[in-house]
C-alpha cells in the first residue's frame, strides 16, 4: 500500500502539530503521571488511559466495540499502546484517577500549538483571543450515579442523577475549527448531596486559566445568564474581558437605562450594508451604564444589533468591557454572534458527529465517568488542531465530505491494514490504497 502518483503534490503536515506528534505528546503526557496502584500493575496507567484516548480518537461507538478490536496491532504502532486493556479492566483502573491530572496533558497539547503558531489565525482583536463558556449536560439516569453524580430530587422523592460540565473553547466568527480547553466539571462534592452549579465552575475555572495561562489575553464570551455581577466581577479581577449576552426580562433596570440614555441623546446609531449578502447590519449602542440597581459599580458598554434580510430579522443583545464605538462595533457584534460555536461546533459535534458525548461508556463509582468526558473531549482537541492547521487531514475531509465518514473510513483502514503512522493512514484515504500486484512464479523446469 505505497506510493501514489508523484504528480499529486501531498498536502503539507506540520510536523509537530501532526496526528502522530500530538498523540505521541498525550502518550508522553499519560507517563509522567504517577500511578494510583500499589499492586496489579500489569496494565499501566499509562495504557490503561491512552487506550480510552484511542476509543475516542477512533470514535468507537461502545467500550465493547473497541474492546473486541483490542488486539489490533495499530494500537500499538500508532498509539503507542503496550497492552489493551479489557473493557472491566480499562474501567477498574481508570475510575478512581482524579480528573485534575489531566490538566498538564491538555496544557502540553496547548503549549504545542502555541509553539507551532497555530494559534495565530484565531486572534480575535489585538492580540486577544475569544474564549467561549457554556455548561452542558451530558449523562442523566434514575438508576446509573456514582459518588460525583449531581442529584435532582423530585416532589415524589424519586432522584434524577447527572452529569455536567463547564466547556471552554477558544473560537473565531473566521474558523470552523475551534479549539477546547480543559472543561470544568460540574459534580457533587466528595459524594455529599450538595450539588455544585455553573456558577461556581466557572469561578474554579477562571481561576485555573490564570494559572495554567497567566499572560494570555482572553475576551470571554457567554449567554445571558453569566451577565450578573459577581461573575463579572470574578472576570476583571483575573484580567479577562467580556462580551456577554443580555435580555431584557433578565435585566430590566439596564434596559431602562439604555431608554434613558436614548431620551438623554447619548445612544449612538450606526448601519451598515452589506449588498452582496443583501443584508442590512443595525446597531445602537451606550458606553458606560450601570448593570443594575444593585451593583451600580459595575459598569458595562452596551450593544444592540439587528441584522435584516428580506427574509427575517435577528436580533441580539450584548454588555462588554470594552468601550464600544463605530469603528469596533461590528468587530464586537462578531465576536458575540460566534459565542454559538461552543454548543454548536463543539458540544452539538461531540454529541452527533461520532464522538457520543452522551453514550454511557461506563459509569464507575467515584470519577469513571468525568474521566471519559475529559478523555474525549482531549481526543477532540487533537482533531480539532488537525482541522485548524493539517492539509492532509482538511483534504481528506473535503474529500469525503462529512466528518461521520471520514471517522468510518478511518476505523475500517485501521482494523484492516497493519499501518506505520496516521500520517499514512490519511494518505491512504486521500489518494487510495495501491494494491500490490500479484507476482506469479513460473516454474521453468
Ligand atoms: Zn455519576
Amino acid at each position: 500500500m505505497t506510493g501514489f502518483p508523484m504528480s499529486i503534490v501531498a498536502p503539507h503536515v506540520r510536523k509537530h502539530l501532526s496526528a502522530d506528534a500530538l498523540f505521541h505528546l498525550v502518550r508522553s503526557g499519560f507517563a509522567s503521571l504517577s500511578d494510583h496502584r500499589l499492586d496489579d500493575t500489569e496494565i499501566s496507567l499509562t495504557d490503561a488511559l491512552m487506550s480510552a484516548f484511542a476509543m475516542f480518537s477512533l470514535k468507537a461507538p461502545s467500550l465493547l466495540a473497541f474492546d473486541k478490536e483490542r488486539t489490533e496491532a495499530n494500537l500499538h504502532t500508532i498509539y503507542g499502546i503496550v497492552r489493551v486493556p479489557c473493557d472491566t479492566h480499562m474501567r477498574a483502573i481508570l475510575d478512581p484517577v482524579s480528573p485534575k491530572v489531566l490538566r498538564p496533558v491538555f496544557k502540553s497539547v496547548f503549549r504545542q500549538l502555541q509553539r507551532g503558531k497555530a494559534l495565530e489565525p484565531m486572534t480575535f482583536l489585538d492580540g486577544h483571543y475569544l474564549l467561549a463558556l457554556d455548561g452542558t449536560e451530558y449523562f442523566s439516569s434514575k438508576t446509573i450515579h456514582c459518588a460525583s453524580c449531581l442529584h435532582r430530587v423530585h416532589r415524589n422523592g424519586s432522584i434524577t442523577y447527572a452529569h455536567q460540565l463547564l466547556g471552554a473553547a477558544i473560537i473565531h466568527p473566521d474558523q470552523r475549527a475551534v479549539i477546547p480547553l480543559m472543561p470544568e466539571p460540574i459534580v457533587n462534592r466528595d459524594g455529599t448531596d450538595k450539588n455544585d452549579c455553573e456558577r461556581n465552575a466557572a469561578k474554579r475555572f477562571v481561576a485555573k486559566l490564570r494559572q495554567d495561562h497567566p499572560h494570555l489575553k482572553f475576551i470571554v464570551t457567554e449567554d445571558s445568564l453569566s451577565s450578573n455581577a459577581p461573575h463579572i466581577e470574578t472576570l476583571h479581577a483575573h484580567g479577562l474581558h467580556y462580551i456577554l449576552g443580555v435580555k431584557e426580562g433578565d435585566h430590566p433596570y439596564l434596559f431602562q437605562q439604555v431608554q434613558a440614555a436614548e431620551h438623554a441623546g447619548r445612544v449612538t446609531y450606526y448601519e451598515r450594508h452589506d449588498r452582496a449578502a443583501g443584508v442590512v447590519h443595525r446597531f445602537r449602542f451606550v458606553n458606560d451604564l450601570p448593570l443594575n440597581a444593585a451593583h451600580a459599580d459595575v459598569r458595562v458598554h452596551f450593544i444592540e444589533y439587528w441584522e435584516s434580510s428580506d427574509i427575517k430579522v435577528q436580533h441580539f443583545t450584548w454588555v462588554t468591557d470594552i468601550r464600544v464605538s463605530k469603528r469596533n462595533v461590528y468587530h464586537l457584534m462578531r465576536g458575540g454572534r460566534a459565542r454559538w460555536k461552543i454548543e454548536n461546533e463543539t458540544f452539538n459535534t461531540l454529541k452527533n458527529q461520532g464522538y457520543n458525548f452522551e453514550h454511557n461508556y461506563g459509569h464507575g463509582e467515584q470519577h469513571l465517568s468525568v474521566v471519559f468526558a475529559m478523555l474525549m473531549m482531549l481526543a477532540f482537541l487533537v482533531d480539532q488542531a488537525q482541522q485548524l492547521c493539517c492539509a492532509l487531514f482538511q483534504a481528506v475531509w473535503a474529500k469525503l465530505g462529512s466528518k461521520r465518514l471520514l471517522w468510518e473510513r478511518m476505523r475500517a483502514l485501521f482494523y484492516t491494514y497493519a499501518l506505520a503512522s496516521m500520517r499514512q493512514l490519511f494518505e491512504a484515504l486521500l489518494y487510495g490504497l495501491q494494491k500490490p500486484t500479484p507476482v506469479f512464479g513460473f516454474d521453468s523446469t
